[in-house]
């Protein structure tokens, strides 16, 4: 029997990072490879996607925790084809949505990566990984299963 095909990135070249002052603190991280996430300094709350105001008490004083890099798979679907016109290449790839527990459960749109189809499942845990992402050393968060 074969092996099962595993998911994979999109090629970091096909990727643009489309960054404002509200999201560059979390790219600068991410070219660290750290995982952060904006967490208001009045109340604590974080919010995903950044953005200038806290939703809950409309301070618009924050900072960006590192957190652990786990995460837990909310959703995802599957795309068998690159979305570019221009690469009309076959892939294998998995965009999820991705609840991030030591971040109040805000959720991010990261690839789910190195995993075979059937072996996908709601609720299971998760890693984060970095994957290259646009030219200059960019970097984007990516999952994969986290280790039993
Ligand atoms: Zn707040």
């Amino acid at each position: 029997m074969a092996e099962a095909a595993l998911s994979r990135a999109l090629p970091g070249d096909l990727i643009e990072i489309a960054m404002t002052d509200d999201t560059r603190p979390f790219w600068e991280a991410a070219r660290e490879e750290r995982l952060v996430a904006q967490a208001c300094d009045n109340c604590g709350t974080f919010r995903m996607p950044p953005s200038p105001m806290c939703p809950a008490c409309r301070s618009r004083a924050s900072h960006w925790p590192t957190l652990s890099g786990k995460g837990v798979l909310y959703s995802y679907t599957i795309a068998h084809k690159l979305p570019f016109p221009d690469h009309p290449g076959e892939l294998f790839h998995v965009p999820a949505l991705v609840e991030l527990p030591d971040a109040g459960g805000v959720r991010l749109y990261a690839s789910l990566v190195n995993v075979a189809e059937t072996d996908i499942r709601i609720g299971m845990p998760l890693s984060v990984i970095w994957v290259e992402a646009a030219a200059d050393g960019w970097k984007a968060p990516a999952f994969i299963p986290a280790p039993r």
